[in-house]
């Protein structure tokens, strides 16, 4: 008998909790014929509703459901590491609680990994329906800017929802950073990928917990973790405006001995010197935000705290 473990990830989804659970037992018979187990590990991160309670209900019914509840809300990529680390499937596969990543695929990504030899099946949304029109605007360029940037490939639309076998979790487990973007990491562990796409389906019931501002931060946070191409920017437009002010610099001098002394340019002084200083700021800030990544980085504080396991 081998096992596939389902790592769900859950956030205040009590009016899911339940759904997501019938849903994902309709692909209980596929299993069954191919001798293979589920288990079914809903992560609790930090949830201020009933969604503890449900789940223990749905365990008293069903002990293949599992239960790993947090001491606070970490985020959905802690959430998602513990998943990982505490399931011992020879298949993993992680899911949104909010049925955003159809459990109907299932069966298409267990025969992709052993009929067809891969060793992880990831998902890809090919439209945004659903999706209010600025949001999809800001990660359509978030994708196109951070693919730019980084060497991994992170490729735009593509959820969390991925199918792995055993070696490629932990290789993924192997990944040790704090400041983690799965997104990213999946890419960047390598081995052989399928892309399978589906149509965007709308949240089930309750409200996304991603608020613009969050999205902002998650995105910088994207590539900060795969990229330094931000600190090279700080770098050479330093070096940018060495060159010009020393080209500048003769230039005044110049001016200066052919045509005696004038006290004007001062609008053009004021408009250099706030520009400058204004690229200065910028650039610290860059400089300041990888030294707080680092920081949080080198302090090793666990990624998460667990309260309650069943
Ligand atoms: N989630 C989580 N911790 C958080 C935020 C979200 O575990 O701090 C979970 C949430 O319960 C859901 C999944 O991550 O199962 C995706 O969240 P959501 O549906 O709100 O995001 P969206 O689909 O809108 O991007
Ligand atoms: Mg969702």
């Amino acid at each position: 008998m081998k096992l596939l473990s389902v790592i769900v990830p859950c956030y205040n989804e009590q009016e899911n909790i339940r759904d997501f659970y019938d849903e994902l037992m309709k692909n209980e018979a596929f299993f069954k014929e191919r001798d293979v187990d589920i288990e079914l590990v809903y992560v609790n991160d930090g949830s201020t509703d009933k969604t503890v309670d449900m789940v223990k209900e749905l365990n008293n019914k069903d002990k293949r459901v599992k239960l790993v509840s947090f001491s606070r809300n970490f985020g959905k990529e802690a959430a998602i590491y513990a998943g990982l680390e505490k399931t011992a499937g020879d298949y993993v596969v992680i899911m949104d609680c909010d049925l955003q990543d159809p459990p109907a695929l299932l069966p298409e990504m267990y025969k992709a990994v052993e009929e067809e030899g891969y060793d992880s099946v990831a998902t890809r949304r090919v439209n945004r329906k659903g999706e209010p029109p600025i949001r999809s605007f800001f990660a359509r360029m978030f994708y196109k800017m951070i693919n730019r940037m980084s060497k991994t490939e992170i490729v735009d639309g593509a959820r969390d929802y991925r199918f792995m076998t055993r070696q490629f979790v932990d290789a993924v487990l192997s990944v040790k950073e704090y400041n983690r973007f799965s997104k990213g990491i999946f890419g960047w562990v390598g081995f052989k990928n399928k892309w399978i796409e589906f149509e965007n389906v709308e949240r089930r019931k309750g409200e996304t917990k991603w608020s613009f501002w969050k999205l902002f931060i998650y995105a910088v946070d994207g590539i900060m973790a795969f990229s330094t191409i931000p600190l090279s920017f700080a770098a050479f437009t330093g070096l940018f405006f060495c060159l010009f002010s020393f080209v500048f610099i003769i230039f005044t001098i110049w001016r200066k001995l052919a045509f005696g002394d004038e006290t004007n340019g001062w609008p053009s002084l004021v408009c250099i010197i706030s520009l400058i200083s204004g690229i200065q700021l910028f650039c610290i800030g860059i400089v300041g935000q990888y030294l707080s990544k680092t920081y949080t980085e080198v302090k090793k504080r666990p990624l998460y705290i667990v309260k309650e396991e069943i």
